[in-house]
């Protein structure tokens, strides 16, 4: 006998344990389809919320909006769970040169909420500071592995997680559901990252994947209250660890690391770094960017039975708690999505497409 929900998820990355996250609170049924085979970008990403931006250190897209929501959203989930993996850490800035130092200096004095000085005499043993330093407040580090594996957790326990690969190909159509295997649902809400490339209904999408390398080293006696940006970001990684990165690949012929990249890196901390550091692990991953940098957030235009939340880009941590749950509103509400990141703006090239 068929099982009945009403949404059926694919993917539990940042994205789908989100979108869970905010249909449980909701009351609504549902079941998320994941395949722990495929790498996700969650799973190597530095976990790291940011409210500024870019070499003109400018403020982030939505960060008013988004960054209260996503903190509320990432401590809520701690207190279901019972466990930690949300921490303010400010960014601690190391000009990486003048043009920066002078770009700071700016920022400074023009429409700041989030930057203050930093006094670099206090950081004297652990790094060379030839172009000063500065930080970012309302920064946070989100353990992402921690908090994605705590949540799969209780999505097991619920009988609500199923260890699978999703193909387009096992769904049956109906008139106002789908079947997949054993489960009748009234929508499918895709949450797999990349793999929507590849769906035959939403291959359309302008998906740019951008793939990013990193390393994870071992720095004996260096404080792991703060990230560390310099032309590299160093953020406090699992046990005594820090994960260090990252490259921005728009082409690429393979997703392995590089031993550039390792030298690329190596030459950046030797400069910088005072202390001894040990490279301990080597990661990659690839991010569900898109052309447009903004999410793609709705229902398809002709089949109304398939949803998506995707193209987060090198943003998920700040973006899908809040735009998980514009879907929901949208799903259950019929509340219109944020214009730049709605579904709607690519109906003519979607409609074209099936
Ligand atoms: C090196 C690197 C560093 C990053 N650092 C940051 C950062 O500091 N801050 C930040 O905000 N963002 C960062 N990002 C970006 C961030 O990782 C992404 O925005 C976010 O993780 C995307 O989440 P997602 O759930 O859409 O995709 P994913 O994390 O890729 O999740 C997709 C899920 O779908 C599942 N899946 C896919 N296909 C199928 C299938 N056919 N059947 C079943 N399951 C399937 C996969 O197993 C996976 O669990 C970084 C990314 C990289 C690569």
């Amino acid at each position: 006998m068929k099982e009945k929900v009403k949404y059926l998820i694919v993917g539990q990355g940042l994205v789908g344990t989100w979108m869970s996250y905010h249909l449980e609170q909701a009351g609504v049924s549902y079941k998320i389809i994941n395949d722990p085979n495929i790498q996700s970008a969650s799973s190597v990403a530095s976990g790291v919320i940011n409210p500024v931006t870019g070499r003109r250190i400018v403020q982030t897209w939505m960060i008013e909006t988004i960054l209260p929501f996503a903190v509320n959203a990432y401590k809520k989930m701690e207190q279901q769970l019972n466990i930690d993996f949300i921490k303010p850490s400010p960014v601690i800035l190391l000009h990486p040169s003048q043009q920066m130092q002078e770009s700071f200096e700016y920022r400074l004095l023009h429409d700041n909420v989030y930057l203050y000085k930093q006094d670099p005499s206090k950081w004297k043993l652990f790094f060379e500071t030839p172009f000063g330093m500065g930080a970012i407040n309302n920064c946070y580090w989100i353990d992402l592995n921690k908090m994605i594996s705590s949540w799969q957790t209780f999505l097991a326990t619920e009988n609500k997680y199923i260890t699978a690969h999703f193909e387009m190909n096992d769904v049956n159509f109906l008139e106002n559901e789908i079947v997949w295997k054993e489960i009748i649902a009234s929508q499918i809400i895709f949450c797999d990252g990349l793999n929507s490339m590849n769906n035959p209904y939403f291959k359309a999408l302008p998906f740019a994947p951008n793939k990013g390398e990193a390393l994870i080293i071992k720095v004996p006696g260096l404080s792991k209250e703060h990230i560390y940006k310099n032309a590299v970001t160093m953020v406090p990684w699992k046990d005594d660890l820090f994960w260090v990165g990252s490259s921005y690949e728009w082409e690429f012929n393979n997703i392995a690391p590089t031993e550039a990249f390792k030298q690329k890196i190596t030459q950046s901390l030797d400069q910088f770094l005072k202390i001894p550091y040990e490279i301990v692990d080597h990661l990659v991953g690839i991010r569900p960017a898109n052309t447009q940098r903004r999410p793609f957030i709705g229902v398809h235009p002709i089949h109304k039975q398939l949803a998506i939340c995707n193209g987060m880009g090198t943003k998920g941590c700040s973006l899908a708690p809040y735009f998980t749950n514009e879907l929901l509103q949208l799903l259950e509400h019929n509340l219109p999505v944020e214009p730049e990141a709605s579904l709607k703006r690519f109906d003519t090239i979607l409609t074209s497409l099936k």
